[in-house]
């Protein structure tokens, strides 16, 4: 059991599937375990039970603490620890974890972080450099998106550019070596409004970064790239669409006939990095919002479009995500849920037809609605939001230096977002400092109603997680928290 690899057919590394096979998962469990003597005959199906159930468990709702799926199980701590031992003896029930329908949290986030030890760092209250960091480069707008955390036409007063884009570059000198993915250009506003941002995508790639811009790309102009030929040192460019057409968009940003100028910058992108054969990857992200599953067919016929404009270079990748905010508990209406599986199933036909190298991320919420589960929805709310949140894992740097600790908090003038900033890097204060400063004087946070929405999906995942291994810990099941490492 231990040596064969998981097959697409094998029973276990399916079970936490919804409509898996149980019966042949235990059972499969059952003679691996008493094949190699770890468990008696007698008690070989009630230990198998319950380790399929342990991966049912954790392949759908990953944030369990242990104790809670102990009571689950119904067993004395003697018992759980050996099964926790049993279960990290068979390959195929981690797989099952890996691979249930919350297993994006698992693949994408968690346990790439466990493995950095960037969890521990944080749970100790050890100040440790960011795992992740995001700059925040753009002193404005040209957007009023709707739905925008920012204050309608707040800005940064470009005199902050000149000494901004020094610190950024300081920053960027200070990401220590090994981890390509440590640092992304966003906002805040739009990165793409600061002059300065090829500059310091070129500092970045020659330090071996690999940043991503996220952008509205309403300035991607073959002017900027000719004023700033270091946007070409980024590693790829993300663009968010906020519609399909001149009128979707107008409705979502407030600009008239922005939808055709997206469209023709990354034409006319797709040509020009065909032409330098630049490596630059380029994507898009696009939020369903319910109802209008549909509109993915669209999305697919705007992607095959961009291609032709680069036959050689088609788009690299898409991250689909939907939008919940409208429900009363962020779950989905049965009919709604219907329409969004069929919806998604049409999408992946059109575009295995018409743009078969598409990379298609679909998120947590997305991935799980696919495999046919519910998903697991994280609900952090003040009540378990972490006073001392977590800058071993991630800050976000503005124009002024200010670091803040959730991702949607970094808006010039947001109300209470000021109180979500650890400090201010600038000259003779390095972003090292301003971390250890923060971890090592204990600064606590105490949120206020309504700052759950400072922070983004990841912050989200990233609290749940240190909440989750936190109740573990002081369970006194340290040595196996957060269950999967
Ligand atoms: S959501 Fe992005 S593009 Fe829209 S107004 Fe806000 S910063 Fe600008």
């Amino acid at each position: 059991m231990t040596s064969h690899a998981s097959t697409a057919a094998d029973p276990v590394a399916l079970c936490a599937r919804p409509g898996a096979d149980l019966p042949a998962a235990v059972h499969t469990v059952h003679r691996a375990l008493v094949s190699d003597g770890r468990v008696g005959v007698d008690e070989g199906p009630t230990v198998a039970r319950r380790l399929v159930r342990l991966a049912e468990r954790y392949g759908n709702h990953p944030f369990t603490p242990l104790e809670e799926a102990r009571r689950m199980l119904d067993v004395d701590r003697a018992s759980f620890g050996r099964l926790l031992g049993l279960f990290g003896r068979v390959p195929e029930l981690r797989h099952a974890v890996e691979n249930g329908p919350a297993g994006k949290y698992w693949q994408n986030t968690l346990l790439p972080l466990e493995r950095r030890g960037v969890f521990d760092a944080a749970l100790a209250h050890k100040p440790a450099f960011p795992y992740v960091v995001g700059l925040y480069p753009g002193p404005s707008c040209m957007f009023r998106c709707h739905f925008c955390v920012r204050v309608t036409g707040a800005r940064y007063d470009p005199s902050a550019l000149e000494s901004g884009n020094a610190m950024f570059a300081s920053v960027i000198d200070e990401i220590p070596a090994g981890n390509p993915y440590a640092m992304y250009f966003s906002g805040g506003l739009e990165p793409l409004t600061n002059p300065g941002l090829g500059a310091l995508s070129s500092r970045a790639a020659a330090r071996g970064l690999r940043p991503t811009v996220y952008t509205n790309s309403f300035a991607l102009t073959e002017r900027t790239l000719d004023r700033q030929p270091g946007v070409w040192d980024l590693h790829a460019v993300r663009t968010s669409l906020y519609g399909l057409n001149d009128e979707e968009y107008e409705e979502t940003t407030g600009k008239r006939a922005a939808f055709g100028r997206v469209r023709a910058n990354l034409r006319r992108f797709q040509q020009l990095r065909s032409e330098r054969e630049s490596p630059i990857r380029l994507g898009l992200s696009y939020i369903v919002l319910p109802g209008r599953v549909h509109r993915l067919l669209d999305l697919v016929d705007f992607i095959a479009d961009l291609n032709e404009a680069a036959p050689d270079r088609p788009v690299d990748f898409l991250n689909v995500r939907e939008d919940y905010s409208g429900r009363e508990d962020g779950r989905l209406f049965e009919a709604e849920r219907a329409e969004l599986q069929e919806g998604l199933l049409a999408f992946e036909e059109a575009v295995s037809r018409r743009t078969p190298t598409l990379n298609i991320d679909y998120g947590y919420a997305l991935h799980s609605l696919k495999t046919g589960a519910d998903a697991e929805l994280l609900r952090i709310r003040p009540g378990t939001m972490r006073r001392s949140a977590h800058p071993q894992v991630s800050v976000q740097v503005d124009l002024l230096g200010d670091v803040y600790l959730y991702r949607e908090a970094g808006f010039p003038d947001l109300t209470g977002a000021d109180r979500y900033v650890a400090g201010r890097v600038g000259p003779g204060t390095s972003l090292t400092e301003v971390v250890e400063r923060f971890v090592d004087d204990g600064r606590l946070i105490a949120p206020h109603a309504g700052d759950e929405y400072f922070m983004d999906g990841f912050d989200q995942v990233v609290a749940a997680r240190l909440n989750q291994l936190e109740a573990d810990v002081v369970a006194g099941w340290e040595d196996a928290r957060g269950f999967l490492r």
